[in-house]
């Protein structure tokens, strides 16, 4: 057996125990993991910042502060999901009571992404550690400095027999993904993501896959003009693009066009100076690889502000693209960059076709003030989250669900909704002993079949 091999079989053992099913031992855990985290704030921003270039600013907001707030809200509320959840009897089944239990599911697989190499990798812990799990993380290999720092910290914070960390890339992932796992939750990209699936399907493991698409922007006339350019400056350009649910593409009818680009350069120019290159708040590209990626899709574009690129830094400027071939490597794939190609239509309406004729977005953006187009387009369009009026939003509020749907992933966690991910919601039913009709048993007659 190999030492991966070896690590799961531990972890599996010391479920058996029963020590991590303990509510105390959960919370205490959590607590451990929030101490991880507050102690080291600056190693973590530092990581970070070697990384991807990050501002001190942004990662405690997206990343440290994110993860704080969830493991606070997991702490408050978790006596309350771990209760049973009364639900209704029916007549037949009288006198009885019903309700669900849930159960940690045992040991689980978690696999993060680099581009929030903090938070997407603890955020799904959490809810294991809160659910009741036994898990090994396996941080993204490209984050290497953020990588390596959770590897140091995290058996020094957390119980060691029950939370394992194995870095590496594709070798060690594919061995990882040989073991069985009670659930497997990865956040990353399609292609990897039915990789995992496959290796799920041979022990018949559940599985999570918070993936990624073209996630669109619709901006109609009618808008808060100034309101709408900052907030999507704010998602599209955070973390210089590489989030899963920044804004792909914005739909914008063409009598609206020339306000709202003029609008999102100025904003740009507020936030980040007029050499974005010089601002301390602009990320950089994770490696030359993708940085080459995101080169190649200004190809033949109409680049209409930005599009500089500085290799030895890693540095894309914010970059805009009008009207775009849809059929386009750019228009075709998921940008994961910060180039924001715009999109003109005669009529705002049409989103919902433009939309409907592509996969499901991870997320899905509508400025407007009108609500019969809110309507419309909730209506007509399917994505995992939708937020009207700004942008990324709905993932500070942990009462909702964050996932996907059709290629952009499935399953859900945040709050309640990751604590229950990682259980099983047992059914049971208790009856009482009290009375006892006979009308099901054997053997049947006339008089029986009419009760
Ligand atoms: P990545 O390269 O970091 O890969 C993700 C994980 O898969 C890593 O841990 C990596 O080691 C592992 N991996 C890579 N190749 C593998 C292989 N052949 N076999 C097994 N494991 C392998 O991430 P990525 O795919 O570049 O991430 C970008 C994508 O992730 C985008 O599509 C983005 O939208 C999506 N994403 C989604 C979310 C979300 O929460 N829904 C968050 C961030 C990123």
């Amino acid at each position: 057996m190999g030492p991966i091999a070896q690590q799961v079989e531990s972890l599996r053992s010391y479920f058996n125990t029963g020590v991590t099913k303990e509510l105390s031992w959960r919370r205490q855990q959590l607590n451990q993991l929030l101490t991880m985290t507050q102690t080291h704030q600056q190693d973590i921003v530092d990581a970070l910042k070697q990384d991807l270039g990050k501002a001190e600013q942004e990662s405690w907001l997206a990343e440290i502060g994110f993860l704080e707030d969830d493991i606070k809200h997991s702490l408050k509320h978790l006596a309350k999901w771990c209760k049973p959840r009364k639900l209704s009897t029916p007549m037949l089944a009288q006198p009885g009571s019903s309700w669900l239990q849930p159960e940690p599911l045992g040991t689980v697989l978690i696999i993060g992404a680099w581009n929030y190499p903090f938070q997407l990798l603890l955020a799904p812990l959490v809810a294991a550690i809160a659910a009741g799990n036994c898990a090994v993380v396996k941080p993204s290999e490209l984050a290497e400095h953020t990588s390596a720092l959770i590897a140091r910290l995290l058996p020094r914070y957390l119980d060691s027999n029950a939370y394992a960390v194995v870095e590496g890339g594709v070798e060690q992932t594919t061995e990882v993904l040989k073991q069985k796992f009670d659930h497997i939750l990865y956040t990353g990209g399609e292609t990897v993501g039915k990789i995992v699936m496959k290796a799920a399907a041979e022990h018949l493991t559940p599985v999570t896959l918070e993936l990624g698409g073209k996630s669109p922007c619709i901006v109609a006339s009618d808008c808060d003009l100034d309101v709408t350019a900052a907030r999507i400056v704010w998602s599209k350009w955070m973390n210089a693009g590489q989030t899963c649910v920044a804004p792909d593409y914005i739909l914008v009818e063409n009598a609206f066009v020339d306000k709202l680009t003029a609008a999102i350069v100025s904003k740009l120019d507020a936030f980040y100076g007029q050499n974005p290159a010089q601002s301390p708040d602009y990320g950089r590209i994770i490696n030359a690889r993708h940085l080459a990626r995101l080169q190649s899709y200004l190809e033949g574009q109409k680049v209409i502000c930005g599009g500089q690129v500085d290799e030895n830094t890693r540095y894309m400027a914010p970059t805009l693209v009008q009207n775009p071939a849809l059929d386009s490597p750019l228009m075709q794939q998921e940008i994961f960059g910060p180039i924001l190609p715009i999109v003109e239509l005669e009529r705002i309406e049409q989103a919902t076709d433009f939309i409907n004729q592509r996969a499901k977005p991870l997320a899905l953006y509508l400025y407007t003030r009108s609500q019969s187009l809110e309507q419309q387009i909730l209506a007509g369009t399917s994505a995992g989250s939708v937020c009207i009026n700004d942008g990324m939003m709905f993932m500070a509020n942990p009462a909702l669900p964050f996932g996907g749907v059709g290629n952009s992933g499935m399953g859900r966690y945040h709050g309640q909704w990751g604590f229950d991910t990682f259980s099983h919601i047992k059914a049971v039913m208790k009856r009482s002993t009290r009375f006892d009709i006979d009308w099901r048993y054997p053997p049947f007659s006339a008089k029986k079949m009419k009760m």
